[in-house]
């Protein structure tokens, strides 16, 4: 059986012991019932993942003695950022869950103009914590030892410009930004990814319920976004994001 991965953000390399606390502890402890002696794996979210074992569990902490660093990577070869627009109720926890399933190394939540649940004031912080939970079991039960980062952008004016994910848009050529407009008639997703075969990372675009305005387009366009189709059928903001991601990890990771 596989080892019971966690997530301890404060792992260092070459740590020779390591703490479990928190939520962290209480699913060690309450719903896995593991035991002094049991091997374990911890990551810390950006790439590090060690090998151990359970050394001691008291009210506070388990402790756990580092055998050795693992150092088999499930990560994918593309980086893929998705902007994505709010929608609304548990969907957006749907959306972070499955990004992370299918290797997005960033998620950028924006508010359209037409998105519908407008988040109150306060009520951001609270949802980017709970986002940060899923994102984590996400990465715990796929296996992944990176949690892409989440943030929340006030408008797709701030998403496009990419403040949250700098070095991406910085590095220019073999990126693209592709923007899923359900509205394009011409060019297809498949034809922009088969253009730039070399390609190792995106940034995908995507609308909200009500659909991108045409001031939308024309901002994205500005930032360097091409409009691409998903084909004939509108699919719902949801569907769209995981076709998009599960479309660029096949074209250019090859999910090998
Ligand atoms: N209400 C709109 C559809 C919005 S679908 C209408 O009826 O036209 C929500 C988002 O999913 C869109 O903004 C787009 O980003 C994406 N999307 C859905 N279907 C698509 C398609 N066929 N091609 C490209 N993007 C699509």
């Amino acid at each position: 059986m596989k080892t019971r991965s966690f997530f301890v953000g404060e792992l260092e390399k070459g740590a020779a012991s390591v703490l479990i606390t928190g939520d962290e502890l209480k699913h060690l402890r309450g719903v896995l019932r593991l035991r002094e002696g049991e091997a374990v794996t911890i990551f810390n979210g950006r790439g590090l993942v060690v090998k151990g074992v359970i050394q001691r569990i008291v009210k506070q902490a388990a402790t756990v003695s580092v055998l050795g660093e693992d150092t088999e990577s499930r990560e994918s070869s593309v980086h893929v950022v998705l902007l994505q627009a709010l929608v609304k109720g548990d969907k957006n926890d749907f959306i972070v869950q499955k990004a992370v399933e299918l290797g997005a190394t960033g998620i950028v939540f924006y508010a359209a103009k037409r998105t519908v649940p407008l988040l109150g004031p306060g009520r951001g912080t609270d949802r980017l914590i709970r986002w940060r939970r899923i994102a984590i079991e996400a990465a715990k039960q796929c296996g992944r030892s990176v949690i892409p980062g989440i943030s929340l952008a006030d408008g797709i004016e701030e998403a496009v410009a990419g403040h949250a994910c700098p070095r991406m848009f910085k590095a220019g050529k073999g990126f693209l930004k592709i923007m899923l407009l359900e509205s394009e008639t011409t060019r297809t997703i498949k034809d922009m990814l088969r253009t730039a075969p070399a390609a190792k990372a995106a940034a995908l675009l995507i609308g909200p319920e009500g659909g991108f305005t045409d001031e939308d387009v024309v901002h994205a366009a500005k930032n360097g976004f091409t409009p691409v189709s998903l084909g004939r059928r509108i699919l719902r903001a949801e569907t769209a994001a995981i076709a998009a991601l599960t479309i660029v990890q096949y074209e250019l990771d090859g999910m090998d």
